[in-house]
């Protein structure tokens, strides 16, 4: 696979506003953010998207969604709530291929998604 934006971030090579960190996840400010919380968690095991979670052992998985939450948790989101939104494959105008969880935060949010 080629080597992405969130390989260098997770290997220090580029630096991030990281906001929370354990053994399975990097999460970091989005560089373009969406909303007042806008944060990228990255799973330190490579995956292109979700749609490779079958592929993964379930360890991983289970951490990569309890980073997320844990996240959240860090970030001040949990009495008001917040959305995680994976982007997957070119319809979902997903741009970078490494997963990442968007957790949006701190305003309102509409639905249905654009
Ligand atoms: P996607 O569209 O793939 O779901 O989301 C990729 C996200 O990565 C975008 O929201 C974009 O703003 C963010 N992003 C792209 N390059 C960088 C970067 O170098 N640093 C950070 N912090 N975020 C980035």
């Amino acid at each position: 696979m080629e080597e992405t934006i969130f390989d260098k971030i997770l290997a220090g090579e580029i630096p991030a506003d990281i906001v929370y960190e354990d053994e399975a996840v990097i999460a970091f400010r989005d560089i373009n953010p969406q909303a007042p919380t806008h944060v990228l968690v990255v799973p330190r095991t490579r995956m292109r998207s979700i749609a490779d979670a079958p592929g993964k052992d379930i360890k991983t998985l289970g951490q990569f969604v309890q980073g997320i939450a844990r996240t959240a948790t860090a970030l001040g989101l949990d009495d008001r709530g917040y959305r995680v939104v994976f982007n997957t494959g070119p319809d979902a105008l997903q741009t970078v291929e490494y997963v990442h969880a968007h957790i949006l935060g701190g305003r309102k949010m509409s639905w249905p998604p654009g």
